[in-house]
């Protein structure tokens, strides 16, 4: 299959272990999210909630059932489809030893300097402009980047994707809460009318949710409204 997605998601009693692990990270998840809806993922560390947005980037596949997007499975769906229908703030952002453009135009690569130039200063690195500008050296050999700003790199890729689905895994772990407060504003805006599914340890943010999803052992133990939870 290969349109963009319109962004359903449907996961169908999946389970899925990692290889040698006793108990399964996710067990038996059945969840439906509407184009456009918004869902947020709680529940403490290790309950597997990166766990759950890692099969929907098929990063693995389930042990049982099923994921499907726009009704179609997963599995049937072409890798370049799914890359651009779904926009990932993973937990981990990697940076890779080279330019900043380089760092920035894997998301999309026909991007202008302009637009890369406006997204940095959009998440707050207008300081790695400093210099050598889009052409400063990242990683190996240039300049390391702090938690916060990898993880502010990684939000401007998936600010350049600009994908039907995002998926939010803490992306304002690390930062200062004025700070988080931007960012969040940053990518509720840039989410409108997409399917987002943000994954929080914080109660910020909570109310531009449409639903909550507690989760405890690989299960969602609790499913609603964020005024019912
Ligand atoms: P946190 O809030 O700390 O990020 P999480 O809810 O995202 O936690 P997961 O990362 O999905 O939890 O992990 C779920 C379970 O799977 C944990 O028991 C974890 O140790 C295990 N796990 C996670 N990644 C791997 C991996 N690559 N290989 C083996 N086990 C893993
Ligand atoms: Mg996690």
């Amino acid at each position: 299959y290969n349109n963009t997605a319109k962004g359903d998601i449907a996961f169908n009693e999946v389970t899925f272990s990692y290889y040698g692990a006793e108990k399964p990270a996710v067990n038996g998840i059945s969840l439906s999210v509407k184009a456009g809806e918004k869902v947020a993922l709680l529940g403490r560390t290790g309950c597997g909630k990166s766990t759950l947005l890692q099969l929907i980037t098929r990063s693995w596949d389930p042990s049982s059932g099923s994921i499907s997007i726009d009704g179609v499975a997963l599995d049937t769906w072409r890798e370049s489809a799914l890359r651009t229908s779904i926009a990932v703030v993973s937990q981990r952002v990697d940076v890779f030893n080279g330019a900043l453009r380089h760092n920035l135009s894997m998301a999309k690569s026909n991007a202008s300097d302009d637009e890369l130039i406006s997204v940095i200063e959009q998440v707050g690195l207008s300081a790695l402009l400093e210099g050598p500008g889009l052409d400063t050296w990242l990683g190996d050999g240039g300049r390391q980047l702090s938690g916060g700003e990898r993880r502010r790199l990684g939000i401007a890729r998936a600010l350049l994707r600009d994908a039907p689905i995002l998926l939010l895994d803490e992306p304002t772990e690390g930062l200062d809460v004025k700070t988080e407060q931007q960012i969040l504003a940053l990518l509720l805006e840039h989410a409108k009318g997409k399917t987002v599914l943000f994954i929080t340890h914080r109660l910020v943010g909570l109310t531009e949710m449409d639903q909550v999803c507690l989760m405890d052992e690989g299960r969602i133990i609790e499913q609603g409204s964020h005024q019912a939870l």
